[in-house]
């Protein structure tokens, strides 16, 4: 199809989250003149799921601020919504996805952006009410009924959901547990000094840590949860227990399609699939990242912005926008934290600034090129550290290391 053709065409996209109602936004922005019609199995208009875990569960936050956008835009830009529609089936040969409710909806163009769930943790118990997850709307509104003064929330795996729900159940004026499998949290996604800092800054805040400790299920009552059995037989009370151990993509109906998956569904760095109809976007995919060339499985809003712009574009046949340094951020209590790039093969660290005051930042080097930065209450070292990581030119140790020097200097 040629470019001018392709501003035509039919495009269905699964998943009404961030990854795909940007997806349809980027395209009306773009110029696409064809239909679109964005298949969302939940009953919602496409959200922001960070503020689920910080500003919704605090009470500080309502279903308009969430939305993407408002209810209008979708008639205004002649975006057909399936709320509530589960698609359940790719036809490659004959370009239709069908849902479960037996409508086939043909297609030029398919993006995939189903995201992921909430990881299971199977063990007895896991089925109790007041077991909960943390991933959609309809989760955080159940979490949130949970939570209050004196109730008792146990965090199954300190990640970063699971740290920002502890710190929202403080604020909240409950207990908060927070039960980590590792010897220290965050331990996937972040250095050591920051996880410690974490976990300090979260203790001064009054959260409970139980770090190297296996659940083996957890106890009821008449159907509710009272308690995590801890593998060692040990049990602490509870009123309520999130299950924060990660997430999988939800990366079957491509597989079942037969479309290449490998923890996501692989795609190029126009989020193609090896179905040139056929894109993927979000945190379903698994996608090159050429800066640190290797492919990776992304979570996170700028992740799915980057991918929604790079399968627009394709399908309108403009350039795609320049690679970018992947980032994430997350707020706890005063904390804002902002990550760029990852760590990947480092060999050093620098740590700058003052991690007693709660302003530093952690610099991740592989010889003399920035991998990674992460910065705790320090935007200039995140920005100056995100330009870096971008122009892989050797950066002064020395310099990074002073704070006397400015980041503007060391990224000039
Ligand atoms: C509590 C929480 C806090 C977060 N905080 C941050 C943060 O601070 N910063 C950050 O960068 N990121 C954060 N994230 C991650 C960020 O929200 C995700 O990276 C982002 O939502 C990914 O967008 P997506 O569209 O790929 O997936 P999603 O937003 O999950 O959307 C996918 C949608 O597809 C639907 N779907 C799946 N299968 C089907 C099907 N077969 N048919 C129809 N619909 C289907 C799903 O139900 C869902 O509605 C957070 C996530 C959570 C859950």
């Amino acid at each position: 199809m040629s470019a001018e053709a392709n501003q035509n065409a039919c495009v269905v996209i699964v998943g009404a989250g961030h990854a795909g109602g940007s997806a349809a936004a980027f395209l009306r922005q773009y110029g696409h003149q064809g239909r679109i019609v964005l298949i969302g199995d939940e009953p919602l208009l496409p959200y922001q799921r960070p503020p689920l875990s910080k500003a919704w569960l605090k009470g500080e936050a309502d279903a308009d601020s969430l939305s993407l956008k408002p209810a209008d835009w979708y008639a205004d830009n002649n975006v057909s919504l399936r709320l509530e529609g589960v698609a359940e089936r790719i036809n490659r040969a004959e370009k239709t996805v069908t849902l479960a409710s037996g409508e086939a909806i043909a297609y030029d163009f398919l993006i995939l952006a189903t995201g992921a769930r909430a990881r299971a943790l199977p063990v007895p118990g896991a089925d109790l009410a007041g077991v909960l997850s943390l991933r959609t709307a309809a989760d955080a509104e159940r979490l949130k009924h949970a939570l209050g003064p004196d109730k008792r929330l146990a965090v199954i795996g300190g990640g970063y959901v699971g740290l920002e729900a502890a710190a929202s159940a403080r604020a909240l004026g409950g207990h908060a547990m927070v039960i980590e499998r590792e010897s220290r949290v965050l331990a996937r996604v972040a250095c050591e000094t920051l996880s410690l800092f974490f976990q300090d800054y979260h203790g001064k805040h009054g959260v409970v840590f139980e770090l190297n400790a296996g659940v083996a299920g957890f106890e009821g009552e008449n159907g509710h949860v009272t308690g995590v059995k801890f593998s060692d037989g040990r049990v602490v009370s509870c009123d309520v227990a999130l299950v924060g151990v990660g997430a999988v993509p939800n990366d079957e109906l491509a597989k079942d399609a037969g479309l290449a998956t490998a923890n996501g569904v692989v795609v190029d760095l126009e989020a193609r699939t090896e179905d040139p109809s056929i894109f993927a976007i979000g945190d379903v995919t698994h996608r090159p990242l050429p800066l640190y060339e290797r492919q990776f499985r992304l979570e996170s809003v700028p992740n799915a912005l980057e991918q929604a712009k790079q399968a627009a574009s394709a399908i309108l046949g403009r350039p795609g926008p320049a690679p970018e340094v992947p980032w994430f951020w997350s707020d706890q209590y005063d904390l804002k934290l902002q990550i760029a790039g990852l760590p990947f093969e480092a060999d050093r660290q620098i740590v700058r600034g003052d991690v007693a005051a709660a302003k530093f930042a952690v610099f991740h080097l592989k010889g003399d090129l920035l991998q990674a930065v992460e910065a705790v209450n320090a935007p200039p070292e995140f920005m100056a550290g995100k330009q870096l990581i971008a122009k892989r030119t050797p950066v002064d140790a020395d310099k990074l290391a002073d704070p006397s020097v400015s980041m503007k200097e060391v990224a000039a």
